[in-house]
Parts: C-alpha cells; sequence; structure tokens
C-alpha cells in the first residue's frame, strides 16, 4: 500500500464505472431525501424510484437492491428450483464474479454457452436446454447486455428477439443482468425498452456508468417482484431507510443516460490511441466504455501507471482493462493517454 500522503495526484480512475463520486445534485439530494421504512415499503424515495425504472422499461414493477450482484441472485432463485441449470454465455456475470451464488443459494449451476464478442447463438442456446430425466433440467436463460468480460459488447436486438422466441418455444424465463442496459440502448441507438422487453426479468446498476453511489433495482411482473422481496431479506438486503441512497440513484437515472454516449466516444478515442501506441486492443470489442488490452506484465505496468496518476484494473498477468465513466472527461484523459503511451 503506498501512504495515502505519497500518492501522486489523481489524473483518471479506469479501473472501473464503479468509482465515480456522488455529485452535488447527488448529494443535495441525499441530503434532503424524505425516507421511511423500506422493508414496510414506506419508504417514498424507493418507491418513485422502483417505480420510474418500471416505467422506462416497461415492467410492471421494480425492487431496489444494494448491489447487481444480488439483483441477478434473487433473480435466479425466482427462476428456478433446486438442481436445475442456468443456460448463459461463457465469461458471464452471475457465474464468473458472483463466487458460485447460485449454487451456494439457488442449488443451481450454468451450463455455459460459446459467446463470440459477448452474444451468443440462439441456436446453440436452444441445443443447450435440457429435459431428459438423466439430466438436470433447464430452469432459466440469463443473457448479459453489455457483456462486460468480452469488453462491454451489445447482443444486437435480432439476436435478443430471436432468443425470446427460443425462450418461449422452450417455456423458459429468461433474465437479463443489465449491469449496462443503458450503455446497450445507446450504442444500440433505441429506447430501452426495445432490449427490456424481451425479457422476464432485468436487473440494472445505478452505480456504473448511470453514477450513483449504490444500487441496482430488478425489475419484473409484479408477482415476481413479490417473490424477489422475501429472497432479498433472506440476503440481508431489508435495508429500512435506503431513501438517502435512493434519492441520488433517482438523480443517476435521470442524468445518468444521456452522458453515456459521451463516454463511449472516449472510449473509442483511448482505444485508438493504445492502439496506435502498439498495444493488442481488440477494437471490434471496443463498442461501449470498456477496453481490455492484452500486455505482458500487466500488474507491474499498472503499479507504474498508478504511481503517475492513472489507475487501470490489471486482471491476471497478461490484460488489464480499462473502464470510462463521466467523471473522467477530455482533458484528464488526454493526461491518461500520455501517460499510458509514453
Ligand atoms: C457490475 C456488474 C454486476 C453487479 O455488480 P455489483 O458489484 O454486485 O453491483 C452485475 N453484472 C455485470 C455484468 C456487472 O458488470
Amino acid at each position: 500500500m503506498v501512504c495515502a500522503m505519497t500518492r501522486p495526484p489523481l489524473i483518471a480512475d479506469l479501473r472501473s464505472d464503479t468509482v465515480t463520486k456522488p455529485t452535488p445534485a447527488m448529494r443535495e439530494a441525499m441530503a434532503t431525501a424524505e425516507v421511511g421504512d423500506d422493508v414496510y415499503g414506506e419508504d417514498p424515495n424507493v418507491n418513485a424510484l422502483q417505480n420510474e425504472l418500471a416505467h422506462l422499461t416497461g415492467f410492471e414493477a421494480g425492487l431496489f437492491m444494494p448491489s447487481g450482484s444480488m439483483t441477478n441472485q434473487v433473480a435466479i432463485a425466482v427462476h428456478t428450483r433446486r438442481g436445475e441449470e442456468v443456460i448463459c454465455a461463457e465469461g458471464s456475470h452471475i457465474y464468473e464474479w458472483e463466487l458460485g451464488m447460485m449454487a451456494a443459494f439457488s442449488g443451481v449451476v450454468p451450463r455455459f454457452v460459446p459467446a463470440p464478442l459477448g452474444v451468443p447463438s440462439p441456436e446453440d442456446v436452444r441445443l443447450a436446454v435440457r429435459r431428459s430425466v438423466h439430466q438436470s433440467p433447464t430452469g432459466l436463460i440469463s443473457l448479459e447486455n453489455t457483456h462486460n468480460k468480452a469488453g462491454g459488447t451489445v447482443i444486437p436486438l435480432a439476436v435478443l428477439r430471436q432468443m425470446r422466441a427460443v425462450a418461449d418455444a422452450e417455456g423458459l424465463p429468461l433474465h437479463l443482468d443489465g449491469a449496462r442496459v443503458f450503455n446497450a440502448a445507446v450504442k444500440l441507438g433505441v429506447d430501452v425498452r426495445e432490449i427490456t422487453r424481451c425479457f422476464d426479468t432485468v436487473s440494472v446498476c445505478l452505480s456504473k456508468g448511470l453514477g450513483a453511489p449504490v444500487g441496482s433495482v430488478l425489475l419484473g411482473s409484479a408477482q415476481a417482484i413479490r417473490q424477489a422481496h422475501r429472497y432479498r431479506k433472506m440476503l440481508g438486503g431489508g435495508m429500512r431507510q435506503a431513501g438517502i441512497l435512493a434519492a441520488a440513484a433517482r438523480v443517476a437515472l435521470r442524468e445518468g443516460p444521456a452522458r453515456l454516449a459521451d463516454d463511449h466516444l472516449r472510449t473509442r478515442r483511448l482505444a485508438r490511441a493504445l492502439v496506435e501506441a502498439g498495444y493488442d486492443v481488440d477494437l471490434a470489442a471496443v463498442q461501449t466504455n470498456i477496453i481490455y488490452a492484452r500486455l505482458p506484465e500487466a500488474e507491474r505496468r499498472a503499479a507504474a501507471w498508478a504511481e503517475q496518476g492513472v489507475l487501470a484494473s490489471a486482471l491476471g498477468h497478461d490484460s488489464v482493462r480499462f473502464v470510462l465513466h463521466h467523471q473522467v472527461d477530455d482533458d484528464a484523459l488526454d493526461q491518461a493517454i500520455r501517460v499510458l503511451t509514453a
């Protein structure tokens, strides 16, 4: 650990889009938020946030939770029974970065389908459905849009609609890990509903690119959300005067989506600068606000950049991730590019 006093001035924190600090408007909303006990359903800001997001995405109801991992795992619990399989794209957050919780909490296991650039094929998903008495039956199909580990890549609408058709034909529920679904909507140039309407439940993070300090919302039918209440409580996610958080999240929801296009432009600019400087970046995978570069000695390089005020995530020993967000402006990006390409 570097002592805080000796740390260089921060130029850009590109480790994740979760690192943003609440804006003055969010601080103000938090300080003045009317609150109530949300476990009794009495917090006006939580209720308003859930309703606003449900309206935006075309669902009957929503449920505020502390994290996207919790909204995903609650959705899995709602849709599945013990011993079933969840079909998901390789590299899916619900398995890769949620600590085996689908097994630990819901007693289900993942069945992966290949997903070049984060996009599984509907036919592969259909073929992965299992029903025989000798196999663990499929309980759920789960997609991720944008796909984090594939590089913030987007599933096209045509594929989403085919996935819906597969789910309908097989009688299976379809969940979206939409932590960054607003980034996907911006990239596709469509209203977010065009994406969310294909799913039975959608999990949305307010604390990624939208910029809220904390929180995610699970969206679904009134019945699904009634069940979700029970699992949220089991996981310790009943948060009482959570309106302080929801008030900030409501500001994020109002102001965040319109800013994402700028994040995507800056991401392209950084990716091109990295490629020109000889970095190994697959530009086809750079579609929204995330860049992965293959880089020998990634940890040592990231530590050296940190000494100069640019933070990135070293993942394993040969890969590094850069994520853009609204608190890296053009000026900060120029300075960061100088450090990264020196
Ligand atoms: C960040 C993220 C989540 C949720 O992460 P939390 O840290 O639990 O909020 C879920 N899915 C994807 C794809 C993510 O990137």
